[in-house]
């Protein structure tokens, strides 16, 4: 029996495999059992300290320039052949939009269950996940009984922790014997520009309120001045003022971050199912009974196109950029 923890990677170690490793670490410890993770990538190489502390014992790298990219293809049959080999009886992943793919292939293959963009995993003789129901209204907890059982956690739900500085050991392993029918080259900027919308630590995201699209430069500089990801509502999505991959709720992307800023959005129960999970939301509205100042932390009653402005220059001038 162990736990296993498949680590993301763009280039570098994503910060959500060291969550999932955190995870995955707690629960390994509860059942009393050894933590092993699972790198699929070009090159491990000179990132083996970022694992430090994590209470992985060994790190199976399969590293390969036809890997550096994620594909189904590749991937997942490495995964699974691995779980088996180990007798995983716990796999953890990420929730990431390319870990949700992956998770579920990976359990497809393996025949088992999986319990997709969960915000809480611990283990009670039994793997156990809490995850948001109905866009977010209800949090179900439920038990994996199925083995391995499987996990994929949502990005920024859990903080890492270290705990001394020992470092894993890394086995590597030969490129194995997958098919390829699609490799991907290389991977463009995406139009949601540098920060990961669902990895992002803070979000700026607009809505109706900025009344076209001319505006977002609005927006966007209170977003640069807090080092955020630019995010949406399906409203401004739908009316082509900004690419789908921004949009946050239900049917848009799920975003977990610290600090999430509302600029002119209501508040409706879809657009919250993407981002009631925050830590801390703040949202600017003119309405003051719109449905957003029910959810948010701070609310500032105004017009964005003055209340943005000002906020962006304090933000500078309070980390010393003005
Ligand atoms: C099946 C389904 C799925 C959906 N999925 C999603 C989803 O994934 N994401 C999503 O966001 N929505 C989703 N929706 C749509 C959702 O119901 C709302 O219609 C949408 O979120 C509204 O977007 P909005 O808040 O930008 O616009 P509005 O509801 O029109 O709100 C605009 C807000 O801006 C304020 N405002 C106007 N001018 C200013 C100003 N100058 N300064 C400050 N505030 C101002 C107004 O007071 C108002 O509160 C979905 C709907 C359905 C039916």
């Amino acid at each position: 029996m162990s736990v296993l923890v498949l680590l993301e990677q763009r280039g570098e170690l994503k910060p959500c495999a060291l969550e999932a490793a955190t995870a995955a670490s707690k629960v390994a410890q509860a059942a009393g059992v050894e933590l092993n993770a699972v790198y699929i990538g070009q090159s491990l190489a000179d990132q083996s300290a970022e694992l430090a502390g994590l209470g992985i014992a060994k790190v199976y790298a399969y590293e390969n320039d036809a890997l550096n990219y994620y594909s189904n293809d590749g991937y997942v049959p490495i995964v699974r052949d691995l779980v088996q080999e180990l007798g995983a009886t716990v796999v953890i992943g990420s929730a990431s939009a390319l870990g949700k793919e992956y998770c579920a292939s990976v359990a497809a293959r393996l025949g088992t269950e999986l319990a997709q963009d969960a915000i809480e995993v611990s283990w009670d003789g039994g793997l156990k996940a809490k995850k948001p129901v109905y866009a977010g209204k209800i949090v179900s907890e439920v038990s994996i009984t199925a083995s391995p059982a499987m996990v994929s956690l949502r990005p920024n739900v859990v903080k890492i922790e270290r705990d001394g500085d020992a470092v894993p050991e890394i086995v590597k392993r030969d490129m194995p014997q997958v098919s390829l029918r699609t490799v991907l080259k290389e991977a463009a900027v995406a139009a949601a520009g540098q920060i990961e919308l669902t990895e992002a630590k803070v979000v700026v995201s607009g809505g109706r309120g900025i009344g076209g699209p001319e505006n977002w430069p609005v927006v966007q500089e209170l977003a640069d001045a807090l080092g955020a990801a630019l995010g949406a509502s399906r409203a401004v999505v739908d009316a082509g003022w900004i690419h789908h991959s921004h949009q946050v709720g239900q049917t848009g992307k799920v975003v977990s971050p610290d600090i999430y800023v509302a600029c002119g959005i209501s508040g409706a129960i879809q657009h919250q199912a993407g981002m009631r999970t925050s830590k801390l939301i703040v949202a600017i509205n003119k309405d003051p009974n719109a449905p957003i100042f029910k959810l948010c932390d701070y609310g500032i009653v105004g017009d964005l196109f003055e209340i943005c402005p000002l906020l962006a220059a304090e933000v500078r001038k309070a980390l010393g950029k003005e």
